[in-house]
């Protein structure tokens, strides 16, 4: 069953291997014979990773490596599979540590080698003896050729959806991705999935300050038609939920689309916000029916305004795993080929219909793909791609490569620039979203429980509020750098309540743990005093509805030891611009027509949601588009 169930079996090997297996050599560190490289054995080795300590065992014979096995890592699964996969016995086949890196999962590579280097030195080799140049095969110049209905650029959540999609359709589908692993950002992100839920939402109350932002959507003048009808049907579907007598967690599709063109500034195109609105409860069974599994309470992703957040369950490694892998089982399982390490470059156009894809693969071969049905551009977003953000930005000062971003390298808005060059037209590529609440000192995505303050102790923001508006506000204070602040309502015994482990992330030089809150404030050296007072006006304004931000979200009262900072700043996260397509996710050129065979979705097209995406909306568009791809492929 191909490559995709090997990774989830790799996934649960490392995970069966995480759970309580220790070294043990049986060779003592004596000095090596004069014509032996090493003292025949097993070793262990230890280097640093991204996510902890990786640990490995190696067996060596006097002359040889002999086998290498990765006791201990903390590496996330499915974006470090292809290291784990491939570099032990690249090591083994040339006998030497000096191989390459994989691409997007760098980090994970090179603690792998030089934990494997750690052991080969404590056999008695020396670091020359062990690093001898790696010979490069030269890399076949014979054109690789294939043929599918419809083929896939793109494996992350809109390349996954479609496939499926395109597979029940019965179409014969291929996917190729550049990376050495599915999933691109989706297997990255906090993986929030925004869908209006009234089963799971029905099990949480709703507070007063939260029936005053549903006032405050709909105290907006409705500027078209569209917005119209979501407004009417907001304002009587609210209006039977008061006669009812209700408390639960109001919500509707009507709702959701309200915000999320509200707050992309009234630039989306409203008949995909229709779209997003109407179909995303319906992709959470979609996923549901593939094998994804969430966590029983509908949170607020940072910026998504309103509770309607889907966390999945970590089971399969990260959140965005339990939606990609068992996606690609899925379509694996049923015939879809998924083609690894290769790079779409350009669009095959025969008679202004697109027929396929060319592109080289990572060792360098060429490869020609034949669409019979249809080619679905799903290669995501351009965050990783400093000269485009520059090109296309407008709306913020620098966004040169002093800017980190969210995104995974692969994030270089390919997809579009082949769409481009076929004449395909783009849609708001000014609106780039900067994220204040990403990386090491970020304990959990969603905001209910948490607040921030700045270097002077001090809150200075809604916290619920926009990604934009949260970035400029943090671009205005002291080192343009947040704290965000937490206690025992999101981090437990060390664990938030959607399974990260914080305590094992103290003393990273991003985040803290103190039993008290003076303690707290004088690990991160801002006036205890100020950092009182935000503890007291976070529960004041829960208590009483009024808070000085104008901040309505809330869960719990803030006081719980023990007590989290997590130091953190702004980054490129989401693109909102891209491909135009048509509800169909037909792609359109400049002129206003349909591109033949082209289709696109995902992060990679634009004008789903307009000048601000909300947390938690990306998901929701990844697969409710993806999905229409994939079907409209095929017919
Ligand atoms: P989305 O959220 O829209 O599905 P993701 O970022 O999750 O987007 O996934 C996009 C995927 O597309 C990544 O896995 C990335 O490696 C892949 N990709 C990007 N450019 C290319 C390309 N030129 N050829 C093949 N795959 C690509």
């Amino acid at each position: 069953m191909k490559k995709l169930l090997s990774i989830v079996l790799a996934v649960l090997m490392i995970f069966s291997l995480m759970t309580g297996c220790t070294s043990k050599t049986d060779a003592p560190n004596e000095p090596v014979g004069e014509d032996t490289l090493f003292k025949a054995g097993k070793y262990a080795g230890e280097a640093q990773g991204f996510g902890g300590t990786i640990k490995v065992e190696v067996e060596v014979s006097d002359s040889e490596i002999l086998k290498i096995n990765v006791l201990e890592h903390k590496e996330s699964a499915g974006i470090s599979d292809p290291a784990f996969n491939k570099i032990p016995s690249q090591i083994i086949e040339n006998q030497s540590v000096a191989v390459d890196t994989i691409s997007g999962c760098t980090f994970s590579s090179k603690g792998l080698i030089d934990a494997v280097k750690a052991a080969l030195i404590s056999a008695g080799a020396t670091e020359e003896e062990i690093s001898k140049a790696v010979e490069k095969k030269a890399a076949s110049t014979e054109v690789i050729k294939k043929e599918a209905d419809v083929v896939i650029i793109g494996s992350g959540g809109a390349g996954m959806s479609a496939a499926v999609e395109a597979i029940d359709a019965g179409a014969s589908v291929i996917v190729i991705d550049k990376q050495s692993s599915v999933g691109g950002n989706t297997l990255l992100a906090g993986s929030a999935l925004n869908a209006a839920d009234p089963e799971r939402q029905k099990e949480q109350t709703m507070s007063e300050a939260e029936l005053k932002t549903i006032e405050k959507i709909l105290a907006v003048e409705p500027v078209n038609d569209a917005m119209k009808v979501w407004h009417d049907t907001l304002e009587k579907e609210l209006d039977e939920y008061k006669a009812s007598g209700a408390t639960y967690l109001f919500d509707s599709p009507s709702f959701h689309k309200l915000q999320t063109y509200i707050d992309g500034d009234f630039v989306a195109e409203t008949e995909k916000v229709d779209i997003l609105g109407d179909n995303a409860p319906e992709a959470i069974k979609f996923l549901e029916g593939l094998g994804a599994k969430w966590i029983d309470q509908i949170q607020a992703a940072v910026g998504a305004t309103w509770k309607r957040s889907h966390t999945p369950t970590t089971d399969l490694g990260t959140k965005g795993a339990s939606f990609v892998l068992p996606q690609a089982n899925y379509a694996t399982e049923n015939g879809a080929e998924i083609m690894l390490d290769s790079k779409a470059e350009e669009l095959i156009m025969t008679d202004g219909r697109c027929t396929g894809v060319k592109g080289t693969t990572t060792e360098g071969q060429p490869f020609e793909i034949t669409a019979k049905k249809g080619v679905i551009i799903a290669t995501g977003g351009f965050g990783a791609n400093v000269e485009m953000r520059q090109k296309y930005n407008k709306h913020w000062a620098v966004l040169d490569e002093s800017v980190d971003t969210t995104n995974g390298p692969f994030a270089t808005g390919d997809g579009i620039i082949m769409a481009d060059a076929v004449g395909a037209n783009l849609v708001g590529m000014e609106w780039i979203q900067l994220i204040p609440t990403y990386g090491p000192g970020v304990f959990t995505p969603y905001i209910e429980n948490q607040f921030y303050i700045n270097k002077e102790g001090n809150r200075f923001v809604h916290e619920d509020g926009r990604r934009d508006e949260l970035s400029k506000a943090v671009l205005e204070q002291t080192d343009a750098q947040l704290y965000i602040i937490s206690d025992a309502n999101t981090i437990k015994d060390g664990m938030t309540t959607t399974g990260t482990n914080v305590d094992e992330r103290i003393g990273n030089g991003y985040v803290w743990k103190a039993d008290t809150i003076e303690e707290l404030a004088k690990m991160i050296n801002v006036p205890v005093e100020n950092l009182q007072a935000s503890v007291d006006e976070f529960n004041n304004s829960l208590r009483t509805g009024n808070d000085p931000f104008g901040r309505t979200v809330f869960d719990k009262e803030f006081g719980t030891a023990p007590f989290y900072a997590g130091l953190t700043y702004p980054m490129v996260h989401h693109t909102m611009g891209g491909i135009q397509v048509t509800t169909k996710c037909e792609v359109l050129d400049t002129e206003g027509n349909v591109i033949p065979g082209l289709f696109a979705a995902g992060e990679v097209t634009g004008g789903i949601h307009g000048a601000n995406r909300l947390g938690g909306n990306a998901i929701a568009d990844v697969v409710v588009f993806g999905r229409i791809a994939g079907q409209n492929a095929v017919k």
